[in-house]
């Protein structure tokens, strides 16, 4: 209800503009839901971008907990960076349809590893939900669970404020300084599934979702796979 109140103010406020070609008049215009395509990531490691393959490398494996990470697209494509803003910043629900469009589309390129994955959610902050309206990553594991058939389990809590992580540089968050920001719900505490896919929109740093990862392997969870629709690069 107040997701809806708030689409009407933007509807009232801010003229709506294509992410892509900037027309007036809504986030994704009729033309380019037709024609719009980009050049989709070469399978990489989400730390350290090297190319070859989603499993997070050798190198990167030593200090994190994160064992490999699904994206859509690259953060720096300016339509996709575009979309997120507005869904993400603005709290303009109208970005959902296009986005869920982008997945869905895709889906036999995005699948995940072939394992009995649970999903589970970035939770935002209780704050932060209150100020936006709606949690952007249980949103998306709604969306992945449509695409696979794969349960959502959202056994994540996020204790501490943090600042959205778009907004801080990489030199200011680095990987680790993160470990104390989650917890797990004790309701689900005797619950920790073995395979699991941690959603969020945004992977830059990663550190916010090796945080998650670290909690979930640390309280039983053997595989934690990432699954994103932007990450850096
Ligand atoms: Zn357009
Ligand atoms: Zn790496």
């Amino acid at each position: 209800m107040e997701s809806q109140l708030r689409n009407l103010v933007i509807d009232a406020i801010f003229p709506r503009f294509c992410a892509s070609c900037h027309k007036e008049g809504s986030l994704w215009c009729v033309v380019c839901k037709e024609i719009w395509s980009f050049k989709p990531l070469a399978p990489a490691c989400g730390f350290c971008h090297r190319e070859g393959s989603e499993v997070t490398c050798l190198s990167c494996k030593s200090t994190t907990y994160l064992d490999g990470l699904t994206a859509f697209g690259p953060y720096a494509n300016p339509v996709i960076r575009s979309m997120l803003h507005s869904w993400k910043y603005i709290g303009d629900r109208d970005a959902e349809p296009v986005l869920q469009q982008w997945l869905y589309r895709d889906a036999d390129r995005l699948g995940p590893p072939m394992l009995p994955f649970h999903i589970v959610p970035v939770p935002l902050h209780e704050k932060r939900k209150r100020v936006r309206g709606f949690d952007q990553a249980y949103v998306l594991a709604t969306w992945i669970e449509k695409m696979y058939g794969l349960p959502i389990l959202p056994l994540l809590k996020r204790s501490i404020h943090t600042t959205p992580q778009a907004k801080v540089s990489g030199d200011q968050r680095r990987l680790g300084e993160l470990d104390q920001i989650f917890s797990i719900d004790p309701e689900y505490k005797d619950f920790v599934p073995k395979h699991i896919l941690l959603c969020d929109d945004v992977f830059t740093s990663g550190a916010t979702m090796d945080a998650g990862a670290r909690i979930l392997k640390e309280s039983g969870a053997e595989t934690v796979w990432g699954f994103v629709i932007a990450r850096g690069k």
